[in-house]
């Protein structure tokens, strides 16, 4: 009698809470690209203040989504809990708020307030969040936008950036609208950007580049990969400024020359988070097993062709 009285209490406490993990896993779903520019004062269309940033990042933690590298999504590799929904962030045009050292009693710290600051805090406040975002950086760019504005400073922040596990992606040299240039100056703005940062980051590998603008070269193939001076760049994605959420990366729809992501203004996300409120189905929904992906039933002629690494597939 006892026994089965504890056995009963053990199974109470130890059933996961009704909220997402009670659907069943769909990793055919989509995913959220979030794209930051500044994190300032005030509040405006391309600045997120501190304190709002913040509170996106618990909106999300609290809603099941958990951090994911741009990087491992381009590579299928998705490896949360049984429930959760991949995010990824992104920040273009390293401006200081997303970035600054301090100095405090001789000592330099990183600014509580700045972004990587407040990642920081929030990912030690909320380990299973995880730790991941990718910055597109413009390390020719005028001042207040080259490198995150503190030259004294750059090459320790790109080293840290690497270092921590966050990513650094290129925007470009100086953020040119590469829609508007020959190719000799398409693939130059890319391959020098490329060089300014790896002269912090000897042979970092740059996988990813964020358009300015959102505009594409008059050929893709320019941006994706080539050699400019002396440079070889290669990228496996290519990022726009908007487009909503992206397909599944096992999606047929996926493809990551044309990577939509989702402007993270107070009225974007709150609509994006709504929609998937409105229609879980449509959600990202891990299985918890990084090497399977668990599908919808029926839903293989949605999958892509060749999945990348050696994943099993399951219909539920
Ligand atoms: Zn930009």
């Amino acid at each position: 009698m006892t026994g089965r009285f504890l056995a009963l209490v053990l199974a109470l406490l130890l059933a996961p809470p009704a909220s997402a993990e009670t659907r069943p896993p769909n990793e055919l779903g989509r995913v959220m690209i979030l794209e930051y520019h500044r994190i300032d004062y005030p509040e405006e269309r391309w600045t997120r203040t501190p304190e709002n940033f913040r509170r996106d990042l618990e909106t999300l933690w609290a809603g099941g989504y958990r951090l994911v590298a741009l990087n491992d999504l381009l590579d299928g590799r998705i490896a949360l809990e049984a429930g959760r929904t991949p995010v990824v962030l992104t920040f273009d045009d390293s401006s200081p708020g997303q970035f600054r050292y301090l100095e405090v009693d001789g000592r330099l710290e990183i600014d509580p307030k700045c972004a990587v600051g407040i990642l920081e805090a929030f990912s030690r406040e909320h380990p299973d969040f995880g730790r991941a975002a990718t910055f597109f950086v413009l390390p020719g760019a005028a001042r207040p936008n080259r490198l995150f504005d503190q030259p004294e400073h750059e090459g320790r922040k790109l080293r840290f950036l690497a270092g921590r596990g966050y990513e650094i992606g290129n925007h470009t040299l100086w953020h040119a609208n590469l829609g508007k240039y020959e190719e000799a100056t398409v693939r130059e703005q890319i391959s020098l950007a490329q060089q300014w940062i790896q002269r912090h980051l000897p042979r970092y590998p740059i996988r990813t580049l964020a358009l300015p603008h959102g505009v594409y070269p008059r050929e893709v193939s320019w941006a994706l990969q080539g050699t400019a001076k002396g440079v070889t760049y290669r990228h496996d994605a290519l990022l726009m400024v908007a487009g909503g959420a992206a397909p599944s990366p096992f999606s047929r729809a996926f493809d990551p020359t044309r990577l939509p992501r989702i402007q993270a203004t107070e009225r974007e996300l709150q609509s994006w988070l709504a929609h998937f409120e409105r229609r879980p189905e449509e959600r990202f929904l891990s299985d918890g097993d990084p090497t399977v992906i668990t599908i919808p039933r029926a839903g293989r002629r949605d999958l892509r062709t060749a999945l990348p690494g050696d994943l099993r597939v399951i219909e539920r």
